[in-house]
């Protein structure tokens, strides 16, 4: 990579880590989207609304969102839609949390999605997410977030667990992930009462609340020439934040001038980590719905249309080779890597692959591809759920990282600006 372009690539992954520090949760990854969306001129519309003028707009509903630019462009012209989703591996606290003993006041936990669960101890936690708050007679939503270190789950002392090292760390999520919030015996309600201190309001009027803990470390690029990235929620909001820059950017060059021969489409959506089925899940009618009622989905044209699946992928790890299929090495820093799977847990396909093959050649970006071994699992994302729910050409793509689902997540820091150009080039058309 030239100077120039290690600059512009620096500079992008240091506003992907700003966009991963806004975003605890998948309620804060949307409002940064929306934030960023409505200064280039994005408008908002609710669901229930009509069809718009064509134009920037966007659709927001929980940890899910969908934007798309369709001014200058004709009603069949075809979408070319990014996907990726907002939600991580997490901690999230029970309905009636509190607990505690020997002075200790504790919240107990569920473990969200497939967690690595010793990289949650000894770390230093925040608390982020929504309450449901009454406010007269209407029920007004907050999102909250405390980025101090008010939350710990220490792990036991290698004196009281001497086979640790030798036979692997075994942790119960019911009863060694219960995480300590404060000194002093817990009152009933006292975790309520931290949330609507943050959201300023009366405790009693605090209905629900969807909380979560997140690593408060704040993103960075590491190594000595800042060749890595590391941070939390890589998986998968580093997409997220690629798919939003993409999306601005081609909708400001499509009003410079003045016509689109696609819609670019934004599609951020929550769930993936528990399998996508849920209102604003991938398998859900978000975005179909969203398409039919205000994008025109029937009447457009199928062909040029497509979908980018946008997701973390396993860069090959150089302790662990043997877990890697030897032909197709990932490296950290090599590019996006275009994901297969012949069980269609991936949906890239052969003209598919083909069509991102020539865009990154003009593009100038390099690509991997990635299979799982023969002989293991492959993980799944939302380009299955997508492909089968638009009927579109559906391929599966990401950033290459280690550590994926760890609260503390690797990755290069070339990789970032390399995929931005390629969903750039890609919702051209
Ligand atoms: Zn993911």
């Amino acid at each position: 990579m030239n100077t120039a372009s290690k600059d512009l690539s620096t500079e992008s992954c240091l506003d992907l880590c700003r966009y991963i520090d806004a975003s605890p949760s998948p309620f804060h990854a949307v409002a940064e989207s929306v934030r960023r969306l409505e200064a280039a001129g994005f408008q908002e519309l609710s669901s229930d609304e009509g069809r718009p003028a064509a134009g920037c707009w966007y659709l927001r509903s929980g940890g899910a969102l969908i934007a798309w630019s369709d001014a200058g462009c004709e009603v069949d012209a075809p979408l070319r839609i990014i996907g990726a989703h907002t939600d991580s591996p997490n901690l999230r606290v029970k309905p009636l949390p509190d607990q505690g003993a020997l002075g200790l006041h504790q919240v107990g936990v569920e473990v969200y999605g497939g967690a690595l669960l010793n990289s949650w101890l000894d770390r230093d936690l925040g608390v982020s997410g929504r309450v449901v708050v009454r406010d007269g007679g209407r029920r007004v939503e907050h999102l909250v977030r405390d980025d101090r270190p008010v939350a710990r789950i220490p792990q036991l002392a290698i004196h009281l667990d001497r086979d640790v090292n030798d036979k692997g760390l075994l942790l119960n999520p019911q009863v060694h992930l219960t995480t300590i919030v404060g000194a002093g015996l817990a009152e009933p309600g006292a975790f309520v009462k931290t949330l609507a201190a943050l959201a300023d309001v009366d405790p009693v009027d605090v209905l629900a609340f969807d909380a979560m803990f997140h690593d408060v470390v704040p993103s960075c690029l590491s190594g000595p020439d800042r060749e890595f990235v590391s941070a939390s929620r890589l998986d998968d909001l580093l997409s997220c934040h690629a798919g939003t820059e993409a999306l601005i950017a081609t909708a400001g060059k499509e009003s410079r001038r003045g016509a689109g021969q696609t819609v670019p489409v934004l599609a951020l959506f929550d769930h993936e980590e528990v399998g996508s089925v849920s209102a604003t899940g991938a398998a859900g009618p978000f975005l179909q719905r969203t398409l039919r009622r205000f994008v025109n989905l029937d009447e457009r044209r199928v062909n040029g249309g497509l979908v980018l699946s946008v997701d973390g992928t396993h860069a090959t790890h150089p302790n662990y080779m043997e877990r890697h299929d030897g032909e197709h090495r990932v490296l950290l820093n090599g590019g996006p890597v275009l994901k297969f799977n012949a069980k269609e847990r991936y949906a890239t396909d052969a003209p598919g692959a083909a069509e991102i093959r020539q865009t990154a050649e003009k593009a100038g970006v390099p690509l991997q591809s990635f299979v799982s071994r023969s002989d293991m699992p492959c993980g799944t994302t939302i380009g299955p759920a997508t492909a089968s729910g638009t009927g579109l050409r559906t391929v599966d793509l990401g950033v290459a990282q280690l550590a994926m689902h760890s609260a503390r997540e690797f990755c290069g820091s070339e990789d970032p600006w390399l995929l931005g150009r390629l969903l750039e080039a890609s919702l051209a058309g």
